[in-house]
């Protein structure tokens, strides 16, 4: 049963959850309350409202794993809700300016993790198609091995080129 100071005065009346969002942004923090007296499922309530939640759960000291059950989503989306609810200390977010999502790894959040997972397999392929045309491969062999089209291994071998030319300097010291 909720705990709400106001239904203490009306003990008798039955409650019932109200028909429209109470708060601001379509939040109903009526079904928020209930979710934390376990008198609703978690599936009853908007991501919003989940995140409501997890906040409330977060400030009281609840452990996030124990959170993330009671809103019923894996930890990662529980550290996700957080992140959007602005409670987790500072150096719990991505690194990346501006980005206020949860940290997950190396300093970052979820999709800047795959961001920089991409690049590395970006500049790891760029290294290779830059070996293989160092060792005499055509264009067209350097494609078939790194499973990109010759236009790509054109486009990698004349920036390289470029740049070489214009680093030939600093590269030679
Ligand atoms: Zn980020």
């Amino acid at each position: 049963m909720p705990t709400d100071n106001h239904l203490k005065d009306a003990p008798s009346r039955p409650w019932t959850p109200p028909a429209d969002p109470t708060g601001p942004g379509g939040i109903d923090f009526i079904a928020v309350e209930r979710l934390l007296d376990n008198d609703i499922q978690p599936d009853a309530l908007s991501r919003l409202e989940l995140r409501e939640a997890a906040a409330a759960l977060y400030r009281t000291g609840t452990p996030v794993k124990e959170l993330a059950r009671r809103v019923d989503v894996h930890e990662a989306a529980a550290y996700e809700l957080l992140a959007d609810a602005g409670v987790l200390p500072p150096d719990q977010y991505c690194t990346i300016n501006d980005c206020w999502r949860a940290r997950r790894g190396h300093g970052l959040c979820q999709r800047h993790l795959e961001w920089e997972r991409r690049e590395v397999a970006r500049s790891e392929r760029e290294a290779k198609a830059l070996d293989l045309a160092a060792s005499g491969l055509s264009p067209e062999q350097i494609s078939k091995a790194v499973h990109r089209s010759p236009k790509w291994v054109t486009g990698v071998l004349s920036s390289y080129a470029t740049h070489r030319d214009h680093g030939a300097m600093e590269i030679a010291a």
